[in-house]
């Protein structure tokens, strides 16, 4: 299959193959249709096989930047891939005017605020600064509808559990499905991503 058949928005199109990408990887030929219909997808992959990729395109696809909240939150087990996150999304959602922050630890959290209030489309960032920001009320949490998690299982065996946990229970109730609660509460991440969108049980 091609872009072309997926779907997406021109402007975003544009921006894929401005990129320099010609036609889905296997991950993203599998993972991206389903995602954009609403479906709850966990998704394993070699890493260097797309995902990052696929991660940001679904996202640029499914935010409607004319609505200035944060609509996609994505956690990432360090700041560099949840900076690298940031920094493909903004490559590929280059026509799409998407306002991107990679709230991560280590940076200022004044620069947090600064572009939280700013109004942010999306965030990529750490659990554990992703987790202050919103415990703070900085990081509004009404209008997220998608949420990632990247290589859950490296977020968990790097102890950010109780920092997702917290995170997961103050997004919007339609997000937190039972069997994503079930295995937060067990610790069965067996996979390197889950992907939860704002229509329940549906599962891949
Ligand atoms: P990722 O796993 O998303 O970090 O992708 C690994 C590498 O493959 C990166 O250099 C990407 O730019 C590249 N890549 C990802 N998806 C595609 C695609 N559909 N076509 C060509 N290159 C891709």
């Amino acid at each position: 299959s091609t872009f072309d058949q997926m779907g997406i928005k021109d402007d975003l199109l544009r921006g894929i193959y401005g990129y320099g990408f010609e036609k889905p990887s296997a991950i993203q030929q599998r993972a991206v249709l389903p995602i954009i219909n609403g479906r709850d997808v966990i998704a394993q992959a070699q890493s260097g096989t797309g995902k990052t990729s696929m991660i940001s395109l679904t996202v640029c696809q499914i935010v409607d930047t004319a609505v200035r909240e944060v609509q996609a939150l994505i956690l990432s087990p360090t700041r560099e891939l949840a900076s690298q996150t940031e920094r493909v999304m903004l490559a590929i959602g280059d026509y799409l005017n998407i306002q991107v922050h990679a709230c991560i630890g280590g940076k200022s959290i004044g620069e947090d605020i600064r572009r939280l209030e700013n109004g942010v489309h999306v965030v990529s960032g750490t659990p554990g600064r992703v987790c202050d920001m919103i415990k703070r009320r900085t990081l509004r949490t009404r209008a997220i509808k998608l949420l990632v998690l990247d290589e859950a299982d490296e977020m968990l065996s790097r102890g950010f559990k109780d920092q997702i946990y917290d995170v997961y229970r103050y997004l919007p109730p339609e997000l937190q499905v039972d069997w994503l609660t079930e295995r937060m509460r067990s610790n069965n991440f067996t996979v390197s991503l889950v992907i939860n969108y704002d229509l329940p049980n549906n599962r891949e």
